[in-house]
């Protein structure tokens, strides 16, 4: 099978049929209706075999994550999704593979209505890359500079569960039975807060998605804020998975440290605050107030209880 080929067969057809992709994969280059008075949302995340996967990772769920970070980042600035591209280095053609990888790209993108618009397919040591663009109302995104003094900190969902799923996987961690699914579902087929991040859009002063860790994420809103924060870790949300599966030291370092549960992070005034749980519950993902942000900038307090909580942190480093 020849690189065409492949192309038509796997990426051709991918994801939601938008009304507003005027030229999809086959052209040089797509072309892409932007909708009078918005903002274009722009975001790349790569993953490498042998350091973002297992090389013999499961393929369906290899799609599905690399639609869903990338994903997650539009939907941390408030916006639409709606198109990915996506650039793909395989060492060979192995159809099987393929197939199964197209589908979990196809299943999600199609979830939350991005289309597929085109790419590159090149042979190599594998290596994954995506750019999904978005749409927002002019002005309308929201960023990680906007968070101020006195503001809440919350997070959305649970925290720490993609982290043990990892643990698990690499036969780190035991994990009982009935927690196994829900805790590997969500390493290995994260959801991106799409809904939600676009209902902050007249909320939160600031927002991101948790990819690397709580800990080190929140220092990316205080460093372009020029602000700090206290957080409260006994109020850190655990799944019930987290709870049975860890002692508490446990739980605090992946609710603290884990990576990629790509839950949001948001900051709201005092004023918005009244609203907010009228404004998100049709979402049904539950919310939780963390801490506040102080006025003592680049500083991340933890508490405990009103105690100061000590904390060594070991998180990803990239480099
Ligand atoms: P060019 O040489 O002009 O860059 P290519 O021959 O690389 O174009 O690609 C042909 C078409 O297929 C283009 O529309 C491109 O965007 C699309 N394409 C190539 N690889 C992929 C892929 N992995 N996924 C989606 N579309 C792809
Ligand atoms: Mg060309």
């Amino acid at each position: 099978m020849d690189e065409f080929e492949l192309i038509s067969r796997y990426f051709s057809n991918c994801g939601a049929k938008r009304h507003d992709t005027g030229i999809g994969v086959g052209d040089d280059a797509a072309v892409l209706q932007v909708r009078d008075g918005c903002d274009l949302v722009i975001t790349t995340d790569t993953m490498v075999a042998g350091t973002h996967f297992f090389p013999d990772a499961d393929p369906r769920a290899l799609g599905h994550k690399l639609v869903a970070v990338n994903v997650s980042d539009i939907a941390a600035m408030g916006a639409e999704p709606a198109w990915l591209s996506l650039a793909i280095t395989l060492p060979s053609v192995d159809e099987t593979w393929l197939s199964a990888f197209a589908a979990g790209l196809h299943e999600t993108a199609e979830y939350y209505n991005c289309q597929l618009v085109g790419g590159d397919t090149t042979r190599g040591p594998m290596s994954l890359t995506m750019v999904a663009k978005g749409i927002v109302p002019r002005g309308k995104a929201i960023t990680r500079s906007g968070a101020k003094v006195g503001d809440y900190i919350y997070v959305t969902g649970t925290l720490g569960d993609a982290a043990l799923g990892l643990k698990l996987c690499q036969g780190l961690h035991e994990v009982s039975k009935k927690h196994q699914t829900h805790i590997l579902q969500r390493f290995h087929f994260p959801s991106a807060r799409v809904a939600l991040g676009q209902a902050l859009r007249n909320i939160a002063s600031s927002a991101m998605d948790l990819s690397d860790g709580l800990y080190s994420d929140i220092q990316h809103i205080l460093k372009r804020s020029g602000v700090g924060a206290s957080i409260d870790v006994s109020r850190l949300p655990l799944s019930q998975a987290v709870k049975d599966s860890c002692d508490n030291a446990t739980a605090m370092q992946l609710a603290l440290s884990g990576g990629e549960d790509y839950e949001l992070l948001f900051t709201v005034p005092e004023a918005k605050r009244g609203s907010l749980d009228v404004l998100l519950s049709p979402y049904g993902i539950a919310i939780t107030c963390i801490g506040r942000i102080t006025g003592v900038a680049g500083k991340l307090e933890l508490k405990q209880a009103e105690q100061p909580f000590n904390y060594v942190h070991s998180g990803f480093i990239h480099f």
